[in-house]
């Protein structure tokens, strides 16, 4: 079964809305990460500038005061930023200002072992941008930017022509051809296991003929909704009335329709409001805002727009309403309402019936 999804998947292309999410959501959940990478790139750069100005005795300059607080406030802008996008703009701007502070430090040490430092500067940092929720626009113009600034070639005396000049260069193929390899494959990776789990959570709380939320979906959102602060609540019990002689006389197939139909009318009037197909043919709807008077003429509404319904094969709906008490459990009020369904039914049906004690008294 999950195979058989997952290669569904796979087959899919990720539409650009489902990309955009994907971009969003990650970014979200990777927010204080990429806090960390900040914070922690800042404090070893400080380390070695220290390393730097105090042993190789060059002197703690102006410019280092200046980069800290660059990279503080940039650090600071992350803190309070939202939007996917956003970062990655921010990210090249980070970028920018640690390898001009990087190259900062490695002018300031003996010009033959400058190379080596900047091979690993820039290997530090390509690794810490592959793995950071960036778009790959913004990916390869990091790429680019930390190649210009700490390029080992500016500045150092070596040659690409020489043997170590060579070296380096094809070690700088090889570095940069892994990292874009391993971004690309990772991001694949993540946005194949996004869009799946999104597919995956879709089918647990969607209802896969009405394409409404199914029995789970509506007990966990009911449930949360009786947790919140009490106000008027009223839960509703929808049955369609004589289904199976639709079944019977026309077939399966039309009674599917017929819940189909029946599921567009229950999502176009009551928007807002948590619905869903409990199972079979029946609905449910839970009312949190509205008074007893809003959610008879709502119900009232939905009685007569399914009655009214000009499609071939034509039902009508009965409905029991119960209304949500301090301390009821979601389970007391389900029964509740189901009583009052069982009235409706038993008293012409195509209506509602609100609960009252009077129907507890008469079981
Ligand atoms: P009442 O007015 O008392 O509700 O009578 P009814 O005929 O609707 O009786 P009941 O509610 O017991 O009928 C439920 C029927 O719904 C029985 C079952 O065959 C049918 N049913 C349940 N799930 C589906 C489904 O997914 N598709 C179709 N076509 N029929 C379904
Ligand atoms: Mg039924
Ligand atoms: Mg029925």
């Amino acid at each position: 079964m999950f195979k058989t999804i997952e290669a569904h998947v796979r087959k899919q292309v990720a539409p650009a809305a489902l990309r955009a999410e994907f971009r969003q959501h990650e970014f979200e959940s990777m927010r204080p990460f990429c806090l960390l990478v900040f914070c922690v790139s800042i404090l070893i750069w400080l380390v070695f500038d220290l390393i730097v100005s105090f042993l190789g005795g060059q002197g703690l300059t102006w410019l280092s005061g200046l980069f800290i607080a660059l990279l503080g406030c940039l650090t600071l802008v992350l803190r309070f930023t939202r939007r996917s996008h956003h970062f990655d703009v921010l990210n090249l701007l980070f970028i920018i200002v640690i390898t001009l502070g990087m190259r900062l430090v490695i002018e300031g040490i003996p010009v033959a072992r400058r190379p080596v430092w900047l091979v690993l500067g820039v290997s530090t940092v390509l690794y810490a941008v592959s793995v950071l929720p960036v778009r790959r626009w913004s990916f390869f113009c990091a790429m680019a930017i930390t190649w210009v600034v700490l390029n080992p070639f500016y500045h150092t005396r070596i040659d690409a022509d020489e043997l170590e000049g060579a070296m380096l260069l094809s070690y700088a193929v090889f570095l940069s051809g892994l990292v874009i390899y391993s971004y690309l494959q990772m991001r694949k990776a993540k946005l194949h296991n996004f869009y799946l789990s999104k597919v995956l959570l879709e089918q647990a709380y969607i209802d896969a003929l009405t394409e409404i939320p199914n029995r789970r979906s509506f007990m966990t959102q009911a449930d949360r909704q009786l947790r919140l602060a009490p106000s008027e609540r009223y839960l509703a019990m929808i049955d369609i009335d004589n289904f199976k002689r639709v079944n019977d006389r026309f077939g399966h197939d039309v009674g599917d329709e017929v819940l189909k139909r029946v599921a567009t009318h229950i999502k176009a009037s009551m928007s807002g409001f948590e619905y869903a197909r409990l199972g079979g043919e029946e609905f449910a709807i839970f009312f949190q805002g509205l008074d007893q008077q809003g959610v008879e003429q709502r119900l009232a509404g939905l009685c007569q727009r399914v009655r009214e319904d000009t499609a071939e094969h034509p039902v009508t709906v009965s409905i029991g309403l119960a209304r949500v008490d301090q301390g009821d459990s979601l389970t007391t009020v389900l029964v509740r309402a189901d009583r009052a369904l069982y009235e409706a039914k038993h008293t012409g049906k195509d209506r509602f019936v609100l609960w009252s004690a009077r129907l507890a008294d008469s079981e």
